[in-house]
Parts: structure tokens; C-alpha cells; sequence
């Protein structure tokens, strides 16, 4: 394979590009024009950089890679959420999902192409691991679904959540070089990017040891070890004692608001008793907790969103108890917005060929 610049730090991209180029005597201020076609125009490879010579043009897609995606499908929804099926090169399938609203246009990408972790309300978790991602094949998401913003709505991203396929930090050092490709690289600020977990204590640690000011999300769904037990299994290995201490270590180091994601299921974790026993839980933390209604999947036949008023009654004990929150309203749904959903029913429609 071609060496990958998408998935260098921009200083290393740099200064492979410029090594290269100083082997065939060019001048050394290519090496910027070529980084420019790189972060500044999101070139997908060397042909389209028409400021540079044809010869070196060739050249460099020989030497390097800016891999691009297949794009395999894409569907809009009602309320203008726009979900891409990405083709990678040895034929698997990840997804991202653009969602506008009327002052940001928010990205969320893949970290792996499907997922180990098995929790039991999710899409991806049903269909099981594939394979890590490559950072350049992370940072490829952006640069892609970013243009496609552009052309679809007139702007572009502005912010990117790592909540797609995947848990990111069962994949740390690729992700942690993708952030700083985005951020760095294509110029999106750090506080725009969070990376969202299951609650992966040592990837945590990791995103704290990072300088940036990146923004951290934890699906918690559920204050009680028991039932959190049997709907996610990472509980098993990184229970929320030991999870709630990264997140104090977190907090310490970087002084920034955590979100909490707790999807409901109507009569599995909506009890109102919960929501005190999750506010007790987070209580010597600043943060803030999004309520999604849950999302159903052909897994789970049996599970429904919680109704409205189960979620009026959770969102009230929050309130009392002085956390701040919010209901989220899915969107995307007619169109399978939610991770893993159009993977699946990719796979369903064609099984042969994603394996
Ligand atoms: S919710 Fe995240 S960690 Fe859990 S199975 Fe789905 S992709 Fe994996």
C-alpha cells in the first residue's frame, strides 16, 4: 500500500511530501502546495492538484495515498439528515451521518467497521468486529462527508462526533492521530470534536494525556452495575467505579463539561428510581446528560422507545436534582440514521458482498 498521508500528523505529512520532493530536486515550496491540496481543497489524490506539473502530479499519487472512499450510498432523510455508506479498499463498509441544524452542520464518523463490544441496544454491536480503522480511513470521513456537506446544504462541517460504527477507544492510537489530523490538519477546532465511549478506562486516560481541548461524551445507560451489566458488557471490565475515577481524573486535567448519552428503553432503564440513582452518580461532576429515546433494531424486537411520559418523569427527577439535560429528538429515523442501522441493511440487501 501506498504510504498513507491522511493518516500522518500534518508535521509528519509534510515532511514525508517534502523529502520526496527534495529527492527529485523540485522546489521546496511544492511541499506546501501539496499540503494545500491535501487539508485546504480536500483532494482525494494528486490528479486533481492542478498547481502542480502533471509529471509530479503522477509522481506523487505513485508514492502516496490520500485515500479516498467509495461512496456507496447515500440517503437523505425527511428532516435533512444525509447517511453515507463508505466503501473502504478491501471492501468493508462503514457509515457517517451529516445532521444540519440552523447554525452547525454536525458530522458523525466511524472508529472501526463494525464493533466487539456487544451492547445490546446497538446495530453495530448485532453485527459484530470487522476490523479497526486506519486513521487516514477516519480522517477520509471528514474530508469526504465534508465536502458533500458543502454541496448539499452550502456549508460545511462544523462539528464531528466520533458516535458512528465503532468504539473509538478499542481503537485509541488510530483515533487519537485522526483528531489531530482533523484538528490540525483540516483546521477544525478541538472543542468542535468529541469522542464519544462506552466507558474504555485507559482510552480516556489517553484523550486526558492529548493537549488538545477535545471534547469526551460516555454512554452510560444505566447508573446501576447490574442492569448496566447486562446492557452493555464493558461493564465487566471497566465498572462505573473505576470508570467515574478516569472521568474525575478527566475533568481534573482538562476543566471541560462531559456529556453522558442514556438511551431509554421503555421498562428496561427508565425507571424514574434511576434517574436519582444517576444523578447521585454524577454528582461531583460538570456535566450534562442527552436522553435519547431508543432507537428500535431488528436485535431487539421487544424493545421500544420509552413513551413520552416515562421521559418527562426521568427528565423531571433530573431536573430536580439540579443536573442539566436535554431530550433529544432522534433524527435520521426514516432512514436508519442510527449507528450501524444502514450497514445492517446493506448487509441484509447484499450479503455477498460485504462478507
Ligand atoms: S454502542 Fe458503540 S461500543 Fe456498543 S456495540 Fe455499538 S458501536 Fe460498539
Amino acid at each position: 500500500m501506498n504510504h498513507e498521508l491522511l493518516g500522518d500528523s500534518p508535521r509528519a505529512a509534510r515532511s514525508a511530501v517534502a523529502g520526496f520532493l527534495a529527492d527529485r530536486g523540485e522546489p521546496s515550496y511544492r511541499a506546501g502546495q501539496a499540503l494545500e491540496w491535501i487539508y485546504d481543497h480536500g483532494a482525494r489524490g494528486f490528479d486533481a492538484a492542478t498547481s502542480l506539473p502533471a509529471g509530479l502530479r503522477c509522481s506523487l499519487d505513485d508514492a502516496f495515498s490520500l485515500t479516498p472512499l467509495e461512496m456507496v450510498s447515500e440517503v437523505r432523510s425527511r428532516d435533512e439528515v444525509v447517511k453515507h455508506l463508505w466503501g473502504l479498499d478491501d471492501g468493508e463498509r462503514i457509515e457517517s451521518v451529516l445532521i444540519p441544524s440552523s447554525t452547525r452542520v454536525t458530522l458523525c464518523i466511524s472508529s472501526q467497521a463494525g464493533c466487539a463490544l456487544g451492547c445490546l441496544f446497538c446495530a453495530t454491536g448485532a453485527f459484530g468486529f470487522r476490523r479497526h480503522l486506519r486513521a487516514a480511513e477516519i480522517a477520509a470521513q471528514f474530508r469526504d462527508a465534508a465536502a458533500r456537506s458543502v454541496e448539499l446544504y452550502g456549508r460545511g462541517v462544523t462539528n464531528v462526533v466520533y458516535m458512528g460504527m465503532g468504539e473509538p477507544f478499542a481503537n485509541t492510537g488510530p483515533v487519537l492521530s485522526s483528531l489531530e489530523v482533523l484538528h490540525e490538519g483540516f483546521g477544525l477546532g478541538a472543542r468542535r470534536i468529541t469522542v464519544s465511549t462506552v466507558g474504555l478506562v485507559p482510552g480516556i486516560r489517553a484523550l486526558a494525556a492529548t493537549p488538545g481541548q477535545f471534547g469526551l461524551a460516555v454512554s452510560l445507560h444505566s447508573p446501576d452495575h447490574e442492569l448496566r451489566l447486562e446492557l452493555m458488557p464493558v461493564e465487566r471490565r471497566y465498572p462505573l467505579p473505576d470508570l467515574m475515577d478516569a472521568l474525575r481524573e478527566y475533568q481534573a486535567v482538562k476543566n471541560r463539561r462531559l456529556s453522558f448519552e442514556y438511551t431509554l428503553i421503555s421498562g428496561v432503564n427508565d425507571d424514574p428510581l434511576l434517574a436519582e440513582g444517576l444523578a447521585r452518580l454524577v454528582s461531583d461532576l460538570t456535566c450534562f446528560v442527552n436522553l435519547i429515546p431508543f432507537n428500535p433494531i431488528p436485535s431487539q424486537p421487544a424493545w421500544k422507545p420509552s413513551p413520552p411520559g416515562r421521559i418527562a418523569e426521568f427528565a423531571a427527577r433530573l431536573e430536580r436534582r439540579g443536573l442539566r439535560h436535554a431530550v433529544r429528538t432522534p433524527r435520521g429515523r426514516d432512514i436508519a440514521a442510527a449507528c450501524g442501522q444502514l450497514r445492517l441493511a446493506d448487509a441484509a440487501r447484499a450479503p455477498a458482498s460485504t462478507g
